[in-house]
């Protein structure tokens, strides 16, 4: 990374980090409880489907370091009012971006590619991966707790 894009990282993650969007519960929905024990962060999602199973809102509590909210947070945004496939691809998408190489990530993307640095940090990427191994376990459309620490990454 250059150094304009470093402090576009820096100040994207503090940003979300420091006033998350989202932030807060939804009464109705699948409510998936994620933690990830090797960082202490801690995620409570609450995922609402539409008839069509689109993702018609979301939302997370929790706490953690400046990453998995950040993550979470951006997650959110992206996600929200967005159709089921595109929001699999979307999880797809992001899973490569911390973990591969990848050349080109989707501009569907957006801010979330930024997140590409944590890939050189194994334990980070457990931490950018929390929010969005919760929606993977929201979308079995049950709400069995996820841990990193059984994840294969
Ligand atoms: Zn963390």
């Amino acid at each position: 990374m250059n150094t304009e894009l470093e402090e576009l990282y820096q100040q994207v993650i503090l940003d979300h980090s420091r006033r998350p969007r989202n932030f807060g519960n939804l009464p109705e929905g699948v409510q998936v409880r994620g933690d990830n024990p090797s960082c202490g962060d801690e995620i409570e999602l609450s995922v609402k489907f539409g008839p069509a199973g689109e993702v018609e809102d979301l939302k997370f509590t929790g706490q953690g370091c400046a990453i998995s909210q950040a993550s979470a947070s951006l997650m959110t945004m992206k996600l929200k009012g967005k159709p089921r496939t595109e929001a699999e691809a979307m999880l797809n998408a992001f899973h490569d971006l911390v973990t591969t190489d990848v050349a080109e990530p989707p501009k569907s993307l957006g801010d979330l590619r930024l997140m590409a640095g944590v890939r050189k940090f194994p334990q980070r990427v457990k931490c950018a991966m929390l929010a969005w191994r919760a929606f993977e376990q929201s979308l079995q459309g049950n709400g069995k707790p996820v841990t990193t620490e059984t994840d294969e990454m």
